[in-house]
């Protein structure tokens, strides 16, 4: 069996699907590995480096995509709309794409991808169990982004995360709060503390206070009934419209007095929430600094433009929707290595083999023998019923 990786082709796309280390894993399996010229340069990976580890080097992506069983890619047609249509006609039937497919957001691609009658498993659809923990790139990349967050508000805020006293005086330590601490919060919390900040977090779910006290932060409690807010798999739940007026007011205290306000409050599917009004901004200090790792789905402060940094109120807002590409290397390794326990899991015996009773096989294919096939994404655009389904915070029908 073949397994083969072109170039990302995405705008800014650094990473890249499988690393020189996987590449070893895989041939050590009896896997062949071919790897389009250049396409782990931007990540710090040169063709040698897949060479040594038992790679071919094919400098024409045609012949990747027409020499391997499996393609694995960071981002297939989905997650690439407009760059990603040149490689539809490159597709071949029966041929398997792994890789992120953004399928809760829009069918056009899943369908394009079905009429090309190849099997596509997209990786947001790993369900979080802890036998996929392994697997999960929505993890593992929400660990580059927490980390990453911090350091770009460290670089666009004009004074320092750490306390010092020095012979010039004494310098105060800078206020971080994050909001959502989940995987990308609680990286971002201990980033923000190495660098010396004093964090704060709040998230909607109580659970994850021992997590955030426990990595020397503190969390902001705020007395309402979120008793509620923990939906399927560990996601948090949309909530209601009082709910998110009534926290508003409860966070501007918090928000004024940070230097750096870090969010990532995302619920799957859908719209991110506006957690950070426009009033808060302004009363926040000048110089102050906004990150938004919701900005893809409109951002948790309601001034955030996607990909743009803007400031109002003399506050810096960014909203950067693809952190994990500008770290690169350890980004594709963790991506990597994710793709590859994904593919040794649907391997036995040197063939692919889909056993539809098992939970990461089936909730994670989404196209099969010309179909959208997985079951949360036909309930959501209405495959079976002609009618689109209320979306539900888990990114599953109601
Ligand atoms: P996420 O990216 O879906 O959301 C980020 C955080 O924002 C979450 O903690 C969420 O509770 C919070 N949030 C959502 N709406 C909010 C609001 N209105 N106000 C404040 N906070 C809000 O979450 P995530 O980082 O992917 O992880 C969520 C949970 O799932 C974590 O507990 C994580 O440990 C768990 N998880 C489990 C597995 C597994 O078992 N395989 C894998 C990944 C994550």
């Amino acid at each position: 069996m073949i397994v083969g990786v072109p170039r990302e082709t995405f705008p800014g796309e650094r990473r890249v699907a499988l690393v020189p280390a996987a590449v070893a894993a895989l041939t050590a399996k009896d896997l062949a590995v071919i790897v389009e010229a250049g396409a782990g340069a931007a990540a710090g990976f040169p063709d040698a480096e897949y060479r040594d580890k038992g790679a071919g080097i094919v400098p024409d992506r045609a012949e990747v995509f027409g020499k391997a069983d499996v393609i694995c890619q960071v981002r297939t047609l989905g997650a690439n709309r407009v760059e990603g249509r040149g490689d539809l006609e490159l597709i071949r039937p029966g041929q398997v794409l792994v890789g992120l497919a953004e399928p809760l957001s829009d069918l056009a691609p899943s369908r394009d991808i079905a009429d090309r009658d190849a099997i596509l498993f997209a990786m947001e659809l790993m369900p979080r169990i802890a036998r996929a923990q392994t697997m999960d790139v929505l993890s593992s990349q929400a660990t580059i982004q927490g980390y990453k967050a911090v350091l770009t508000a460290a670089s666009h805020l004009p004074r320092m995360f750490m306390m010092m006293m020095t012979a010039a005086g004494t310098i105060s330590a800078a206020h971080v709060f994050v909001i959502g601490a989940g995987v990308a919060g609680l990286q971002a919390i201990a980033t923000a503390r190495r660098l010396g900040g004093v964090v704060y977090a709040y998230d909607i779910r109580p659970a994850v206070k021992g997590e955030v006290m426990s990595l020397g932060a503190k969390f902001v409690e705020i007395e309402l009934d979120a008793a509620d807010a923990e939906g399927k798999g560990g996601y948090a739940k949309a909530m209601d419209d009082e709910f998110i007026v009534k926290q508003r007011e409860l966070m501007t205290r918090a928000v004024a007095d940070a230097d750096v306000v870090i969010t990532t409050a995302a619920v799957p599917g859908r719209k991110s929430p506006v957690l950070v009004t426009s009033e808060m901004v302004a009363g926040m200090r000048p110089g102050s600094v906004i990150v938004d790792l919701a900005a893809e789905r409109g951002g948790n402060c309601e001034l955030t433009v996607a990909d743009t940094v803007t400031t109002e109120h003399g506050v810096t807002i960014l909203g950067p929707t693809n952190l994990p590409a500008e770290v690169p290397y350890h980004a594709s390794q963790m991506y990597a290595r994710n793709v590859q326990t994904f593919l040794l899991h649907l391997i036995k015996d040197g063939e692919m083999q889909f056993d539809m009773d098992d939970e990461i096989t089936e909730q994670t294919m989404l196209t099969r023998g010309g179909e959208v096939v997985q079951r949360r994404v036909r309930e959501i655009f209405g495959i079976d019923t002609d009618e689109p389904a209320e979306v539900s915070a888990e990114g599953s029908a109601d």
